[in-house]
């Protein structure tokens, strides 16, 4: 089968992918992006996008995809719904393996974000899409005016909780420590809303259910005191893990993030990483769009470093 020729394939079309497709067909490069699930990301769950600078007032994830789709389209990036099995470089060219055929650039940029992360208690594998769920905005409508618990005290958790808040008035959101570590506005609409009830200083044992879930055991690590919560779904936000799959061999940091310099490059020429994939101290849809122009202007000069003449197929 014939190999497909472009400048610059990103791997993932989450707001950083998108973001850096923009830049760099804006920038002249032939540009095409990755994704198995289609564009979107993470940024699809969120229901309320009100931090976004100048977008105002707050749209939907889905909405604000759809538009950044449709600009990184108007300057000619290519978005293809595919699923990337492995990706060689062999002198200054990657080949990317897909199920769709063999592509070919001269810089490539890893896009792939972070899912979350499982909890780890007994009950939680099995009880999965029985109540038990990674997504409010995906499955929350089920559970309209059910009783339903919230772990974590992150921003995941702390927007997760007030989107579901919105639907049922008996929302329980526990988490582990006696502070939150959300942003400081998130927090605080958290701690005004009378439909969340916040359980400090407690930890989910076990989840328990025949079918589907029914109850909590939480465990107050103060006193050590059990109580079987009853509860009608679950939802898990504690933490995120960087999707590095195709790319095991670069450097991570300690918690699995790839490490890059601040012009988003790797230690690989012509391969650079961006959003939350990367090793970062700020996780937002900002800071990863951010991360997506910097590298499409760095593969745009690299690109052009290395086949000056424009000749590059
Ligand atoms: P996170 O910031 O890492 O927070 C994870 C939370 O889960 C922490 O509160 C942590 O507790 C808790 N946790 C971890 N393991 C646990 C366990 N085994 N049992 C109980 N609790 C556990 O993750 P996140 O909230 O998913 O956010 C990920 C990144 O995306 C962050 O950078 C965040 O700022 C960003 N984000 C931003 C927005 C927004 O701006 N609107 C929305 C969502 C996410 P401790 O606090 O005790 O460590």
């Amino acid at each position: 089968m014939e190999t497909i020729s472009c400048d610059y394939i990103i791997v993932g079309a989450g707001s950083a992918g998108l973001a850096s497709a923009q830049y760099a067909a804006r920038a002249g490069l032939r540009t095409v992006v990755f994704d198995p699930l289609g564009p979107g990301g993470q940024v699809l769950q969120i229901f309320d996008l009100e931090n976004y600078p100048g977008v105002f007032p707050a749209v939907t994830g889905s909405d604000f995809i759809d538009t950044m789709k449709k600009q990184a389209e108007s300057f000619g990036a290519r978005i293809v719904q595919a699923k990337i099995d492995s990706i060689d470089k062999i002198k200054n060219t990657f080949y990317v393996h897909t199920e769709i055929g063999e592509y070919s650039s001269f810089a490539l940029l890893i896009a792939t974000g972070a899912e979350h992360r499982m909890l780890g208690v007994p009950g939680e594998k099995e009880l999965t899409g029985r109540g038990v769920s990674y997504c409010a905005t995906c499955d929350g409508p089920f559970f309209r005016n059910k009783t339903v618990i919230v772990v974590g005290g992150g921003d995941s958790a702390c927007t997760e909780a007030l989107y579901l808040a919105s639907i049922s008035p008996h929302i329980t959101l526990v988490h582990r420590k006696a502070q939150f570590r959300a942003q400081y506005a998130v927090v605080e609409k958290v701690k005004n809303d009378k439909n969340i009830n916040v359980k400090y200083n407690t930890v989910v044992k076990e989840i328990r259910g025949n079918g589907r879930v029914q109850s909590v055991l939480l465990e107050d690590t103060e006193t050590g005191d059990e109580t079987d919560l009853p509860a009608d779904a679950v939802f898990i936000f504690v933490g995120m893990k960087a999707r590095t799959e195709l790319f095991d061999t670069l450097p991570k940091d300690g918690a699995g993030y790839i490490v890059t310099n601040e012009k988003m490059e790797t230690i690989v020429p012509g391969l650079y990483c961006a959003g939350d994939v990367r090793a970062k101290p700020f996780r937002q849809i900002v800071t990863a769009v951010s991360d997506g122009a910097i590298a499409a202007h760095e593969a745009a000069e690299y690109v052009k470093s290395i086949s000056p003449s424009g000749d590059r197929a």
